[in-house]
């Protein structure tokens, strides 16, 4: 594999391409950390070539590369900047990160970039990632797809302004380097070891009105020790409260003025779709609270919907179990049933049964939330998944789909990417069974997983897979 070529007194160097304008100079700000690179606003600015050394933290451990940011003359004078990005690259590039502006779509400068690149043989010489970006949320992420055309088997969404997708994009760098040159690249913990920075997990408390959020929001904070000193590195919201459950700490995202209501008594509030999905946006884990009482209604199942379109992770905890409890006709499991029964596509979600009131049955929330944060960092290796995948579609695969290269393209949520000889011969059984087994094997509790299928083609062209 090229990556071995990389000599042990040298950095590692990630060069990054693409037309003016996607974004190349925002997404090398963005990985080496700090705001060194001028962004223009307007296309076809001069820039020379900047380069600079970032730290990437990567599966808990520090890597050093070197990155080229390798600007743009654009206008008229494409074909020279195409010319001077090839010869950066060839000029010792590890990687080459090919930048795309999904707003913008695939453009015939693009296509010209990518051709010119493989045309003077840069493919063969370090691999190249695609990576797209200006996909700032969740719903642009359909915008992709298009970019599979070039080629270019691992496509990678990103948002270089909001830092959505760069930890994925940067796991995928390290991969795609191959392990002699990760391991060059990873540097010993220092002894005044300068730990990872943390991030404080953000809890979002969900459900319909009267459902018992804001008592169980009360009960939470009341319950465990309120922490007053702000953490370092931690920027919480004036609405949002800092509780610790089980000895760690979390931010309660305030689901619009949910906490402000039990205050001033005021009457119920109607959590609108848009304040929902701005909770669920800032959230890694919601509760959707049920009522037990009352059982669970449409309104419920689209909080769920919400929750699912959202990526972010889910526990159901059923309320008002207190009323439940001396009822000997409905056990839990006759509860969990029909909850399962209903609302079948959060079947991935752990259940709780709590009393808000009581302050009892989430004792062991804070370790439930901390579980599902851990299974949605795994992390499968390319090579692995692909092999799987294969392997399982042996066990069921009623129109004969044939797999190629398979990988995980992001983990907030678990996202896979899939390269089949024709889509249309993904049996939604397949696609199924597929999820399945993977939960079965991964785990990825409480957390949805994506799992797209695009046309591809022979993975023996592909640099990554370890053969
Ligand atoms: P370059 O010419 O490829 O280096 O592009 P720049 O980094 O200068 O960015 C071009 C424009 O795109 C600037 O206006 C940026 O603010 C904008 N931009 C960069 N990244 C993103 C992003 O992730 N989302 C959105 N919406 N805009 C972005
Ligand atoms: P929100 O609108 O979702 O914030 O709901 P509230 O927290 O205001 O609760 C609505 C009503 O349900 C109030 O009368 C609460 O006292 C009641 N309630 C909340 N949790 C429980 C519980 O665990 N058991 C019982 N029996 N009642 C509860």
């Amino acid at each position: 594999m090229t990556a071995a070529k990389c000599p042990p007194n040298r950095l590692p160097k990630v060069v990054i391409i693409g037309r003016p304008n996607v974004g190349k100079s925002t997404l090398f700000n963005r990985l080496i950390g700090r705001r060194q690179a001028l962004v223009h606003d307007l296309p076809g600015v001069t820039r020379d070539r900047i380069e600079q050394e970032g730290e990437w933290w990567v599966g808990g451990r520090k890597y050093r590369l070197l990155l080229t940011d390798t600007g743009g003359l654009g206008g008229e004078r494409f074909a020279e900047e195409i010319e001077k990005q090839v010869e950066l690259a060839l000029e010792g590039a590890d990687c080459v990160l090919a930048l795309f502006d999904a707003r913008a779509g695939l453009t015939p400068a693009d296509q010209e970039l990518i051709r010119e690149f493989k045309r003077k043989g840069v493919h063969r010489k370090a691999p190249i990632l695609c990576a797209v970006n200006k996909v700032d949320a969740e719903s642009h992420e359909n915008l992709v797809s298009e970019f599979f055309a070039l080629g270019l088997e691992i496509v990678l969404p990103v948002s270089a302004e909001h830092g959505r997708g760069i930890d994925d994009l940067q796991e995928a760098v390290i991969e795609a380097l191959g392990p002699d040159v990760a391991e060059r690249a990873s540097t010993e913990q220092p002894e005044e070891a300068e730990a990872e920075p943390v991030r404080v997990p953000r809890v979002a408390i969900m459900g319909r009105p009267n459902v018992g959020k804001s008592t169980l929001t009360n009960a939470l904070l009341r319950e465990e020790r309120m922490i007053t000193s702000p953490i370092a590195g931690t920027t919480v919201d004036a609405v949002d409260s800092l509780a610790e459950l089980g000895g760690k700490p979390f931010v309660i995202v305030d689901t619009a003025g949910i906490r402000r209501k039990s205050k001033t008594e005021q009457g119920v509030e109607v959590l609108s779709v848009v304040q929902a999905k701005k909770a669920l946006e800032r959230a890694d884990v919601a509760i959707l609270l049920l009522d037990g009482e009352t059982g669970i209604t449409d309104q419920d199942e689209k909080i769920g919907g919400l929750i699912q379109e959202a990526g972010c992770g889910v526990i159901l905890a059923l309320n008002k179990w207190d009323t439940q409890r001396k009822n000997p006709k409905f056990t839990q499991e006759l509860a969990a049933e029909r909850v399962r029964k209903t609302m079948g596509y959060l079947g991935y979600a752990p259940i709780l049964f709590v009393s808000a009131k009581e302050r009892t049955g989430f004792r062991d929330l804070g370790e439930l939330i901390m579980e599902i944060l851990h299974q949605r960092q795994i992390k499968i290796p390319t090579h692995e998944f692909t092999e799987w995948v294969r392997q399982e579609s042996t066990v069921h695969n009623p129109k004969n789909a044939k797999f190629f290269l398979c990988h995980q393209a992001g983990k907030y949520p678990p996202t896979f990417i899939c390269h089949v000889n024709d889509p249309e011969r993904v049996h939604f059984s397949l696609k199924r069974h597929l999820i399945n087994a993977l939960r079965e094997r991964w785990g990825y509790m409480g957390s949805p997983v994506r799992m797209l299928f695009v046309r591809g083609k022979s993975r023996e062209k592909n640099p990554f897979v370890k053969r």
